[in-house]
């Protein structure tokens, strides 16, 4: 992939993001990380790998230590129990700690899982052009899923604006 494609809101969706998703940290609030994620992966075959660690406080926390969840119990009374990700909310998608890219603007928020995705954001709406490149337009991409406040010319500036002063905080 070239970079255009590869930083394009239209090819990308959120999912492509879940490798490191910083999020704050539920205990001290500070800013922490959720690793091990495989996007478009199945997550039995990685869930061992999946890990939160906070350097400020140490908490930590494996997701293979966490409980699964109970989908239905079956005829003979056996439990089925799984893992279900919480995809594309402002929390990360295996613990549900809140995301630390989380904007607040008067219309509305916006939110990432890491810096690499907030740019992926930002440049799609720093750019008038909204070009796909010949591109499909894939359901659930980033750009499909971003509300209509967030593409209108008027608020670009703004939302431009609020960005930037999260970023520099
Ligand atoms: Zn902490």
């Amino acid at each position: 992939m070239d970079d255009n494609i590869k930083m394009n809101a239209y090819a990308l969706r959120n999912e492509n993001f879940i490798d490191t998703v910083d999020v704050s940290c539920p205990k001290c609030g500070t800013r922490a990380l959720v690793m091990g994620g495989q996007p478009f992966g199945i997550i039995k075959e990685y869930e061992d790998q999946v890990r939160f660690s906070c350097i400020s406080c140490g908490y930590a926390v494996k997701y293979s230590n966490t409980p699964e969840s109970t989908f239905y119990t079956n005829s003979s009374g056996v439990k089925k129990s799984g893992r279900i990700l919480i995809m594309n909310a402002p929390c990360d998608p295996f613990f549900g700690f809140g995301v630390w890219y989380y904007i607040e603007t008067r219309y509305g928020s916006l939110w990432a899982y890491n810096e690499l995705h907030l740019s992926v954001i930002e440049n799609y709406i720093a750019n008038p052009q909204r070009s796909r490149n010949g591109l499909p337009n894939q359901n659930n991409s980033i750009a499909s899923r971003l509300p209509q406040w967030a593409k209108d010319a008027k608020n670009r500036e703004y939302l431009l604006k609020m960005i930037n002063r999260f970023k520099s905080k």
